[in-house]
């Protein structure tokens, strides 16, 4: 069974930032850029609403199975 992929929405473009949304599990994937040491440095992050995803690559895609408790 082949993991689901991400569908990842129009990049909305900040001075420093990049970011994208994933259609499917509301993943947020940023592409940061600062100016550091005299030179450009990228890299990237993953959120989900407030939470930072600490991983390597990019995490799987799973759309939220549990229903919000209001
Ligand atoms: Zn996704």
């Amino acid at each position: 069974m082949n993991a689901e992929r991400h569908r990842w929405a129009d990049k909305v473009v900040f001075p420093n930032k990049s970011e994208r949304e994933c259609l499917h599990c509301g993943l947020v994937k940023v592409s940061r850029r600062e100016f550091e040491g005299g030179r450009d440095v990228y890299w990237t992050e993953f959120w989900r609403g407030l939470d930072r995803i600490e991983c390597d690559g990019t995490p799987a895609c799973e759309p939220a199975r549990e229903v919000a408790s209001a």
